[in-house]
């Protein structure tokens, strides 16, 4: 368990009061690498969600969703009902 860390970093604040607005600017990718997803990165770049499709092979790495992604989100949802099932029981 690595903690997330936050970088929200506020420049140009102290010492450019001329003309120059202030800049909140984010800093690194924190979010979630599968496309249009904004949840905060939680395991390996992935949000807990996407993780596990990372694991089950739904994404590559850098979460792009790969060729065969309908079939295999299929075989996911499955697994992920089985084991509502497994917990319930
Ligand atoms: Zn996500």
């Amino acid at each position: 368990m690595t903690p997330i860390p936050i970088r929200l970093q506020v420049r140009g604040e102290h010492h450019m009061g001329k003309g120059k607005k202030p800049e909140m600017t984010v800093v690194g990718a924190e979010h979630c690498k599968c496309n249009g997803c904004k949840k905060p990165e939680s395991k390996f770049t992935f949000c807990d969600e996407h993780y596990e499709w990372f694991k089950f092979g739904l994404i590559t790495k850098t979460g792009t969703r790969v060729s065969d992604f309908d079939k295999k989100q299929g075989h996911y949802m499955a697994h992920v009902e089985r084991q509502k099932t497994y917990k319930v029981a």
